[in-house]
């Protein structure tokens, strides 16, 4: 054996919980530092018993990496990141976003997903099928993964690549497991809930979105995609919230000549989180009620400039550090959220469900409505270009925790009935399993673990995540 087992204690606290504060117990830890630990590491816990969670930089919101008992298995020594052939870099798992962008950077590449979480590892996000601001033009990170390592509950290490190793029909074989893929309801939006199925598959995407239910992903072939020359990032600044969301349309219908790679929100009650937020960065007018961020790829059309010219003020960053400095303005906000989360000693109540685009304006007079009637706080941000928002409910007393709870569910209900995901990227976790019931149904979840049954007999990986 020489991969270290450490008891649980005081030093390793901070492993029993994620960014969702949700905290759970374990009794053992190891931190592999090669595929062959991996293996070890899961043949020990198949031997005793024991269940396995899986973490990479525990950045996730949903409690996916938090234990519900056994050994935690953390993938963060597995940091390794190659070199750039042929625009593809292989990495490990517990890679950061962060040195990633570095490495592709110096080549004069980069790798489209921004999960805005540059400490999120690489492991994690293909776990979740992550996603950020520019998944609104490149998609979310399934369509940059080209092939992958996987470590099966019993010890089995698989290789899967795209284009290579595909279904045929519903049927696959992989390794020695064989078997038929369910049909299951995939909504046609941003979607991160649930595995994800359909005939004549590339096989790689069974595992990227799993949760670590499947298998251990050790080892990643990333695409990478030339740096564009040009970057300029833009925020206008409306006087309603329904002028925003008709810019938004505007930018989304005016033709794919001028859609940004990016288009996201921040409701008034952002605007109002980050006027109190003690901070450097740019400031916001009393005036400002409603900002849209959004990105280009070389020069901005002439007609978008000028129905940004209808805003009340139009932010523009064309040097990297003013990018940046516009990067940070964003990411500012769900680090408020999550520290004044962390000062009322509460749970976090995010959503994070997309709808078609019809759907837009209905659902965010839903989402007014309820929490108009509920007398809640909260702010609403995210990724609008793809109908995808982020409410964020930030109670006061348990009792608020309880009617925030009440209003997500029925918000999940009448999303499914618009055709929407109920996770369009942070995936389920232990904290949304109720929600991926509504979407498939009991016949959906029972497919969704016969198929888990496959490729980990002993439910030993990540119980509690999904079902
Ligand atoms: C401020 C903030 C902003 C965020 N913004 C976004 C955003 O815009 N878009 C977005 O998609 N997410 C966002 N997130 C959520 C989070 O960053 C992502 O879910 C990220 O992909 C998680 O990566 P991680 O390494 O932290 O994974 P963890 O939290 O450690 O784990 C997440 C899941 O992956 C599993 N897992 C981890 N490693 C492996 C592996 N090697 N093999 C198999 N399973 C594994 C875990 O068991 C767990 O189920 C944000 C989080 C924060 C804190």
């Amino acid at each position: 054996m020489t991969v270290q087992v450490l008891d649980v204690g005081k030093e390793t606290v901070d492993y029993l919980r994620d960014e969702s504060r949700k905290e759970g117990h374990a009794e053992k830890i190891v931190f592999p530092e090669s595929r062959n630990e991996v293996v070890e590491s899961l043949q020990m816990a198949t031997q005793k018993g024991w269940p396995v969670t899986l973490q990479g930089s525990r950045t996730g919101i949903t409690g996916g990496c938090v234990p519900e008992g056994g050994l935690i298995l953390n993938l963060s020594r597995m940091n390794a990141v190659g070199e750039v052939e042929d625009r593809r870099l292989s990495v490990q798992p517990g890679a950061l976003l962060s040195d990633i962008y570095s490495v592709a950077q110096a080549e004069g590449l980069f790798f489209p997903p921004d999960p805005t979480e540059t400490t999120a590892s690489i492991g994690g996000m293909v776990a979740t099928n992550a996603s950020g601001a520019r998944s609104f033009h490149y998609g979310s990170i399934r369509n940059w993964i080209q092939a992958l390592e996987v470590v099966l509950a019993h010890g089995e290490t698989i290789r899967i690549e795209r284009g290579v190793h595909q279904a045929k029909g519903l049927d696959f074989q992989l390794g020695k497991i064989k078997g038929t893929l369910p049909r299951l309801k995939i909504p046609e939006v941003k979607t991160a809930a649930g595995y994800f199925v359909k005939p004549d598959m590339d096989l790689v995407d069974l595992f990227i979105g799993a949760e670590g239910t499947l298998g251990v992903v050790t080892e990643i072939i990333i695409k990478l995609w030339p740096l564009p020359k040009k970057r300029v990032g833009l925020v206008s600044f409306f006087p309603s919230e329904e002028e925003a969301l008709d810019f938004v349309i505007f930018l989304r219908e005016a033709g794919s000549s001028i859609s940004p790679i990016a288009i996201e929100f921040l409701d008034d009650q952002s605007l109002e989180l980050l006027r109190q937020t003690p901070s450097d960065l740019l400031e916001l007018n009393p005036d400002f009620h409603t900002a849209i961020y959004f990105e280009y790829e070389g020069d901005v059309p002439n007609i978008v400039v000028e129905k940004a010219g209808e805003a009340i003020d139009c932010w523009i960053a064309e040097s990297d550090h003013e990018l940046d400095v516009l990067k940070q303005f964003r990411h500012a906000i769900p680090e408020a959220i999550n520290q004044l989360i962390a000062d009322r000693k509460r749970v976090k109540l995010g959503t994070d469900m997309s709808v078609p685009d019809g759907q837009l304006k209905k659902v965010m007079q839903l989402y007014r409505k309820g929490l108009a009637e509920a007398g809640l706080e909260y702010v609403i941000f995210g990724h609008m270009g793809n109908n995808h928002v982020h409410v964020n409910i930030l109670p006061h007393s348990l009792a608020e925790v309880e009617t925030g709870k009440v209003l997500y569910l029925d918000w999940a209900k009448q999303i499914i009935k618009m055709k929407g995901s109920i996770s369009a990227e942070h995936g389920i976790g232990k904290l949304k399993i109720e929600f991926l019931e509504l979407m498939q149904g009991r016949e959906g979840i029972h497919k969704m673990r016969k198929l888990k049954q496959l490729f980990d007999p002993d439910r030993l990986l990540n119980p509690g995540n999904l079902f």
